[in-house]
């Protein structure tokens, strides 16, 4: 029995994968001319770029991935814990620097408000129990029923879902800092803070409580790692196929148009952008209206800048977050009335500070990342005003000059994502976690309108981030092999 999969981001190659392991034949379809999606490695003059995700967090998931195949993440790639995890930028020269302990980052805490290290305690221990409810169980649930949510354990929790991370951390903190650092790791959910049900205080136990890690060559290895074990499990994959159309027969899929050719299949799973993959079909198949695309909260698109520098750059860590302006402000730009910032909170990597594979000896390669509210207007000029911009409060706030050391910089906006994934309106990472597009609120795994149609990936369950997308692939494989069980050779002539 086939299986097509168009795309190869982490969702697609980890449903193949498990898809191959469960005996199906898995054909991927990819429209670009490398694998990984989002996450693919971008390379120039001798530097490395991830073009995606830089930060690894919740390794526990990557590692339960690899042992359902009997693998190690170490049979694929190193990874070393950050230490500093990571530094945040409130002024010139004035930075928080997160350690690779809660100790150490307890210590922090109570230095910049009294008190704060206890009550820090407190909120950990909320994150924690969250943590284990929710990335142990809950998010291995395959968003079908609202009942997948009721347990023992979330029933005590109701309080958090109505309750935001935002209140959860201002009940507790009231440092300015301490309260920008809190809410800083649900920004990967894609909503705002006080959008986010406190229940996702799980992001800060995968934060402070279990680290940020850095595998060897960055976020790509993970990508190649997953490509080499799809081909070890015999997935078939083809790069530069774009699915045009999806083809349909009575109420099933039949095969889809690839390159002008069509090719058949038994079943089709997409871990293509959702909104793209039904644009696909023919309109009486597909599912969702536009009127419901445009209601949902998106994550925001990003532009972001990977840049060559021909020196070391001081006072910077592997990830440091420039927090030096209005959160609140750069939020409703992003969300309520979506336009460019005006003074835009960014986020810089220099993944070369710790691996020597991304930039030439003695010099730096950066990747600078700005969010934005999907869908605005991306120009060249609009681009180049921002990088201006970062550039200016890069030297101020680390005291250095840093432009006239620029090689060459790439840049990647709204248009790109569009152009390049099919995203809808340029979204960076899927559909945000708020609480009404949480679990069974999300689009669905499995088409209601097509027997052997399945949908994988940030728009669906679990939500956005690689660590989802690897439980996504793992979730919809399910489906698949419970709706379509695959009856092997050897078990079909025992049976007949
Ligand atoms: C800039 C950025 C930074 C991020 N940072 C982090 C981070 O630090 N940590 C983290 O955990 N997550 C991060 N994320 C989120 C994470 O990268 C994504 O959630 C995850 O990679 C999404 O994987 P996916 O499989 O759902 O989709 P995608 O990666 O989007 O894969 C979909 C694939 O489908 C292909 N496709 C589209 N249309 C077709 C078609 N018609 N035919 C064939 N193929 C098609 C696309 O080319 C693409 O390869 C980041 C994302 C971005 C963009």
């Amino acid at each position: 029995m086939q299986v097509t999969i168009l795309g190869s981001g982490f969702s697609s190659l980890s449903a193949a994968a498990y898809l191959a392991k469960s005996g199906y034949k898995v054909v991927l379809l990819e429209k670009n001319n490398s694998y990984g999606g989002r996450a693919r490695r971008l390379q120039r003059d001798g530097f490395s770029f991830d073009m995606g995700p830089t930060w690894y967090w919740m390794p526990d998931i990557f590692d339960r991935f690899f042992a359902d195949f009997d693998k190690k993440t170490t049979d694929y790639y190193d990874l070393h814990k950050l230490n500093p995890a990571y530094e945040v930028y409130f002024d010139v020269q004035d930075s928080v620097v997160i350690s690779d302990s809660i100790e150490k980052i307890k210590a922090v805490f109570e230095s910049l408000e009294t008190g704060a290290a206890e009550k820090l305690d407190d909120f950990m221990q909320m994150a924690h129990d969250n943590y284990e409810i929710a990335i142990k169980d809950l998010v291995y649930r395959p968003g079908v029923s609202p009942l997948e949510l009721v347990t023992p354990e979330t029933i005590k929790k109701l309080g958090q879902f109505t309750s935001t991370i935002s209140k959860e951390v201002r009940k507790r903190f009231k440092n300015r800092r301490l309260i920008q650092i809190l809410e800083f790791p649900v920004l990967f959910l894609g909503a705002k803070p006080s959008d986010t049900p406190a229940f996702y205080s799980f992001m800060n136990q995968a934060d402070f409580g279990l680290g940020t890690f850095h595998p060897q060559k960055g976020m790509f290895s993970v990508v190649e790692a997953m490509v080499n074990l799809c081909k070890s499990l015999g997935v078939e994959m083809h790069k530069n196929a774009e699915v045009r159309e999806i083809l349909t027969e009575g109420n099933k899929v039949s095969g889809v148009l690839v390159n002008n050719n069509v090719f058949h299949t038994d079943i089709l799973l997409s871990g293509a952008d959702y909104h793209h993959t039904e644009s696909l079909l023919p309109p009486s198949f597909r599912m969702y209206s536009e009127q419901y695309w445009n209601k949902k909260t998106f994550a925001p698109s990003s532009l972001l800048f990977y840049v060559g520098f021909d020196k070391k750059i001081e006072n910077v860590s592997h990830h440091t977050l420039f927090f030096d302006v209005d959160f609140d402000t750069h939020a409703q730009d992003i969300y309520d009335h979506p336009k460019w910032p005006e003074n835009p909170l960014f986020y810089a990597s220099f993944p070369s500070k710790t691996d020597g594979f991304f930039a030439p000896v003695g010099c730096e390669a950066a990747t600078f990342l700005i969010p934005l509210a999907p869908g605005l207007e991306d120009n060249a000029e609009m681009r180049n005003v921002f990088f201006n911009k970062i550039m200016h409060r890069l030297e101020l706030l680390t005291k250095q000059s840093l432009r006239q050391n620029i090689i060459f910089k790439e840049s990647f906006c709204v248009n790109d994502f569009v152009e390049q994934y099919h995203s809808y309106k340029g979204n960076a990472y899927g559909m945000a976690n708020t609480l009404f597009q949480t679990a069974f609120l999300r689009p669905k795994l499995k088409s209601k309108t097509l027997k052997n149609m399945y949908f994988t990936g940030q728009l669906t369950v679990p939500g956005p981030g690689v660590p989802p997308a690897l439980i996504s692939g793992k979730l919809v494989s399910e489906l698949i092999v419970k709706h379509h069980p695959f009856i092997t050779k050897m078990h079909q002539s025992l049976t007949i």
